[in-house]
């Protein structure tokens, strides 16, 4: 079987990765001289633990095994087991991470409630103050940066497999075939469209203008070394009110007698931090839906950012290094992971995976591979 894969993010390059697993031949074609869109400017975080209980967690663990898998045979992905912690400083936090541990999957994603003594046995640098924090054992990460980068390599390490930088699709030649801006027609028994937030053009021509699936901006940052290892990923109590697991009555409580700070509540703000294998913190995020997204980034989101990690470090943030923004695309529908629509006899869609992209996307392409019997 002959593959067309359109897009070089991190769900087209996990596709072209099982479609060669399996024995095919793989066309991947990219717009940019590489790939410079979601799958590079992510936290790089393999995020299970506040994904919601069914599909969505089974998916996220199922990826989880997979990157693991694909990172003990591509070092350069980064995959580390590093699990997360997430400090709460009050009794109204506390009890959303104790409603998080009664849930019947907590033991799935390796859920526990530690002391802060406890976590800092764990995490050492969080020398700030804090009062518990939910250790979430099943969460990893990879270096969104060089991931790509690295899985190619390891691609092209086989006869079946192409690349094709720099080249724009920009039709669907019948139903099984694809033009691109050079004007060559790639055909294939199979043709996956892996285009990510880019949901005009072609993508409104094929799917029609009621694709399911809303563009999120964020902005994020990294920093220089840290001088010292962070030894699980970070994230902050205000990450409770954005993943749909620790939806609970402790949340609804915590929501409405303590209201975001000012500044994150505008911005749909929570704190999400990985160390990244140079030492440097990457940190984020903010959320922006509606249209015309800034060009510009805004430091009131950073500044508070640096606030809370500063917090719980007990230390000063080191040099910011780079600022930066991001776009992915979201399926509107919540209780399906990824938008996955065939929108010829054999050219099928794959985009909106939101904010569990960089997660999830090994489990989406071994679907997609076993849907379309690959
Ligand atoms: C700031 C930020 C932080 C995030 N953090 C995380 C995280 O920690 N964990 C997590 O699980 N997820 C995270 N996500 C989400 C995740 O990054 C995305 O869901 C995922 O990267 C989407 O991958 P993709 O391959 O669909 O899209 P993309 O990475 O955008 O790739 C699509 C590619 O298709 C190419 N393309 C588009 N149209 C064409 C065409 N016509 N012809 C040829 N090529 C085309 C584009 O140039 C692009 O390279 C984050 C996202 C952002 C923005």
């Amino acid at each position: 079987m002959r593959v067309i894969v359109v897009g070089a993010g991190v769900v087209g390059t996990l596709h072209a990765w099982h479609a060669v697993e399996r024995g095919h031949e793989v066309v991947q074609i990219e717009r940019e001289a590489e790939a410079r869109g979601a799958s590079l400017r992510n936290f790089g975080q393999i995020w299970v633990s506040g994904r919601a209980g069914g599909e969505e967690l089974e998916t996220a663990l199922r990826a989880r095994e997979l990157w693991e898998e694909i990172g003990a045979r591509v070092p350069g992905l980064g995959f580390r087991a590093c699990g997360s912690l997430t400090p709460v400083r009050n009794p109204r936090e506390r009890a959303v991470a104790e409603a998080a541990l009664a849930r019947e999957d907590a033991a799935d994603r390796g859920y526990k409630l530690l002391t802060a003594d406890e976590a800092r046995a764990v995490n050492p640098a969080l020398r700030g103050a804090f009062e518990a924090a939910l250790y979430c054992e099943r969460d990893a990460a990879v270096e969104p940066r060089t991931a790509q980068l690295a899985l190619r390599e390891a691609l092209l390490r086989s006869p079946n497999y192409s690349f094709l930088p720099g080249r724009e699709v920009r039709e669907v030649v019948g139903e099984n075939a694809v033009r691109d801006d050079h004007g060559d027609v790639h055909t294939g028994d199979a043709v996956v469209l892996c285009t990510g937030a880019w949901l005009g053009g072609l993508v409104r021509e094929l799917a029609g203008p009621d694709l399911p699936v809303r563009r999120v901006r964020l902005q994020m940052m990294q920093t220089d070394p840290l001088g010292e290892p962070l030894t699980t990923s970070v994230a902050d109590a205000d990450s409770f009110r954005y993943y749909p697991a620790y939806r609970s009555p402790a949340l609804d409580e915590l929501d409405a007698a303590q209201p975001q700070a000012p500044t994150a509540a505008e911005h749909r703000m929570q704190l999400l931090m990985v160390q990244r294998a140079d030492g440097g913190l990457t940190i984020g995020d903010t959320h922006e839906y509606e249209h015309p997204f800034a060009f510009d980034t805004l430091e009131d989101p950073y500044d508070h950012l640096a606030e809370v990690v500063e917090s719980f470090l007990g230390r000063p943030l080191p040099r910011i290094r780079r600022r930066w923004a991001g776009v992915y695309a979201q399926c509107t529908d919540p209780t399906r992971v990824v938008h996955r629509q065939q929108v010829r006899d054999r050219v099928w869609l794959v985009t909106g995976p939101g904010g569990r992209g960089m997660t999830c996307s090994p489990a989406i392409a071994e679907t997609t591979a076993d849907e379309l019997g690959w």
